[in-house]
């Protein structure tokens, strides 16, 4: 059943996500909703044969709320908020009045009054329509609580003594402050989005029938020719087919150096050319596009809950009624006592200080601050698990060839006859593996060669039966001799004869054998070496500075395996793995407890990053494996790893604070309110400063997931 996401209007608070979902759950065909306060979206999962968006948004009008059902309007709406503060702007000096009367002691006839209508009509509408939401459906959410409260201040006053309109007009107009200031830092958080889609071409520049076109880039289909000038977005992903130049990936893998980009190099969109220009072919469009692929993982990572969250959302979803309860409670004590105003002052400032608004606000904000984060840094996590996870980790596994490696190996250290070449690189050409490439690469540059009459005579044979042995190497027949090519286990496997001290001072150097043998006898051997990543080196001795464990696990030769290991720090080295040995290794290290993570190049390592509590994907160019890991470092960069790391714990830490803040006004202030302390100390909170303090907390816990951008990670 497909999942479909909605902006939801008119949300206030937390309580009202747990509303919507209660609502549409009741609705047959809907099997699940899920409605994130942080970013106001709805993923529901439904029975098309019977129900529909149209539907399910007549459902929840009457609470007050409607799905917006044009998809391409997912972003925030800035409407929403000019409205709010128009009524904000207006209300301001209403209560800086009160509080001047209110402070001397100065008497108005009707002014009051007059104001207080004013501003519970206008401005305290949604909480008017809380408290008839109530009335009529039962359905108590945070515009309830403040509803109740300052109605109930309002009717007081106007009916029995008038000593309370200026809590009404106070409270209310601090909220809706809060409120607005709240809409607008929330904006902020998802702005990464924004960017990003900011970076979508709108148009191209297509070839057709020999004449240059600009067309929209919705209609650029496969294969299109597309010319790109000097500072052009690229608009779709593809591979260059005339021409180069110079491209900024900055935007789309953090990356901050400028790439070169020649014929047969590949391209992706919303990266931007310098100087040069070129001709490329598409080869992804529309929604298959890296950026397009980004774009879903970011909304829908930011969409996503966290663990952490699940008590948070449990207290939200009981607190209201839980308030309401206390605040009549508070009431009905103080009633009885004989204080029966001082009873009303709880009343209200309980109703107001207790809005389960923060608690709702401080997951989201900070798990949509660090998702955006991440992106701009080229670390594109999946969900708020993941990078709740990840600052758990405690063991960090990386794979050899294309993390710690660049992943480009060549041929090294022959000195071999045309006729091995040849047969090497004939079974080799039929290998997807980075050292299959190293070898048809090199007899392809021989044959080049030979074109241009400079000696050499490779020939490139048919290949019949071949097969690749995972983890060994590979075997297939060549005139009907049957040969095989790999490493010592593979040979070892044939059971022939083979003096491994000959390839010893080769491995030691870190260097990878590539054996060919017939069933009889080794025919001969090349050697394949690999560069070091520029960043490998400190970004392992980061892992350990932040106390994590750093092992390589490869299925290369021990020897090569440890050298290179040696040479950026690594202490730890499993050798020799076949892939499914990779994902005991996990499992192993696991059942002692630890919290691993494993980072590959996500294709031949895809089990063994979906067993790893955080599965890492070291993406390159297009090929990015953005679905099989929780995390896709773009551009292969191992250094981001760290940073994905830092992120996760500034992240956490970020949540953590919020929820705290979010807690400790409730926990301080609803017995303040209430009076419990008035007996002994003589304190009682005012509703006024309740209705400061609400506002300042959103206010505060919205900032505080903001003030994560800007940190260094
Ligand atoms: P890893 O990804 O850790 O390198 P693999 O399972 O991909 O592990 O490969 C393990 C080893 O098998 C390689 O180091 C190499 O020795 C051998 N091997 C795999 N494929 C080939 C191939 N196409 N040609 C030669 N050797 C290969
Ligand atoms: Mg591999």
């Amino acid at each position: 059943m497909p999942t479909e996401t909605y902006r939801v209007k008119g949300m206030h608070c937390a309580s009202c996500a747990s509303i919507i979902e209660k609502t549409f759950e009741k609705i047959p065909g809907v099997h699940s909703a899920e409605v994130n306060y942080g970013t106001e979206k709805v993923k529901l999962n439904f029975d098309k044969t019977q129900t529909n968006p149209k539907d399910l948004s007549k459902k929840i009008e009457p609470l007050g709320y409607s799905l917006n059902l044009e998809h391409d309007h997912m972003r925030m709406d800035h409407g929403d908020i000019k409205g709010l503060q128009m009524k904000v702007i207006s209300a301001i000096p209403m209560a800086i009045i009160s509080i001047f009367l209110m402070v001397s002691g100065v008497m108005i006839p009707y002014l009051l009054p007059i104001m207080a209508t004013y501003v519970l009509l206008i401005l305290g509408k949604p909480y008017l329509l809380g408290v008839y939401r109530f009335l009529r459906y039962g359905k108590a959410n945070m515009d309830t609580l403040i509803g109740i409260g300052t109605s109930v201040a309002f009717v007081y006053s106007l009916f029995v003594k008038p000593i309370y309109f200026d809590i009404t007009i106070i409270v209310i107009t601090f909220i809706a402050l809060g409120k607005y200031l709240e809409a607008r830092s929330k904006i902020k958080t998802g702005d990464a989005i924004e960017k990003l889609l900011n970076l979508q071409a709108k148009t191209a520049l297509v070839i057709r029938s020999g004449k240059e076109v600009e067309i929209s880039v919705n209609e650029v289909v496969h294969g299109d020719q597309i010319v790109v000038k000097p500072g052009a977005k690229i608009p779709v992903d593809g591979i260059i087919t005339e021409g180069s130049s110079y491209i900024d990936e900055s935007m789309v893998t953090g990356e901050p150096m400028p790439a070169q980009k020649k014929i047969g190099d590949s391209v992706v969109s919303g990266t931007i050319n310098t100087s040069g220009s070129f001709t490329f072919k598409a080869t992804k469009v529309g929604s298959e596009t890296l950026l397009a692929q980004i774009i879903k993982m970011v909304e829908d990572a930011q969409g996503s809950r966290a663990p952490i969250q699940a008590l948070a959302d449990k207290i939200s979803s009981v607190f209201v009624p839980i308030v309401l309860v206390i605040a009549f409670l508070t009431l009905g004590v103080w009633f009885f006592l004989g204080y029966g105003s001082m009873g009303l002052v709880s009343f209200v400032g309980v109703l107001v200080i207790a809005c389960p608004c923060t608690l709702g606000l401080a997951t989201p904000t900070a798990i949509i601050v660090g998702v955006g984060k991440g992106a701009k840094e080229g670390i594109l996590i999946k969900d708020a698990a993941t990078l709740e996870k990840l600052h758990k980790v405690d063991t960090v596994i990386v794979d050899k060839t294309g993390t710690i490696t660049i992943g480009k190996p060549t041929l090294v250290d022959i000195n071999l006859s045309p006729e091995f070449i040849s047969i090497l690189a004939s079974l080799e050409k039929k290998s997807e593996h980075p050292i299959a490439h190293a070898v048809v690469n090199y007899a392809e540059e021989k044959l080049a060669r030979r074109s241009l009459g400079k000696g050499g005579n490779i020939v490139l044979k048919d290949v019949s039966n071949f097969e690749s042995i995972q983890g060994k190497g590979l075997k297939g027949f060549i005139d009907n001799t049957e040969y095989f090519a790999g490493n010592v286990k593979l040979i070892s496997d044939l059971g022939i004869s083979f003096d491994a001290s000959k390839i010893e001072e080769f491995t030691a150097q870190g260097k990878t054998p590539v054996i060919l043998a017939t069933k009889e006898k080794v025919l001969g051997f090349v050697m394949v070496a690999d560069e070091i990543k520029p960043e490998s080196k400190q970004a392992v001795a980061d892992l350990h500075k932040l106390g994590i464990k750093v092992v390589m696990l490869t299925g290369d030769d021990e020897k090569a395996a440890r050298h290179m290991a040696s040479l950026v720090g690594i202490d730890d080295v499993v050798a020799h793995v076949l892939p499914q040995d990779k994902l005991a290794k996990i499992k192993e290290l696991q059942s002692q407890g630890r919290m691993v993570a494993m980072a590959g190049d996500g294709v031949n390592d895809a089990p063994a990053l979906a067993q790893a509590d955080v599965g890492i994907a070291m993406g390159t160019g297009t090929d990015v494996a953005i679905e099989s890991a929780g995390i896709t470092l773009l551009g292969g960069d191992i250094s981001k790893l760290v940073k994905a790391i830092r992120l996760s714990k500034i992240t956490m830490r970020g949540i953590k604070q919020n929820l705290f803040w979010a807690f400790i006004y409730n926990i301080v202030g609803i017995p303040l309110a209430a009076g419990v302390f008035y007996p002994i100390f003589g304190w009682l909170l005012n509703p006024i400063f309740a209705g400061l303090a609400m506002a300042f907390s959103s206010v505060s816990v919205v900032g505080n997931s903001l003030r994560l951008k800007t940190m260094k990670i």
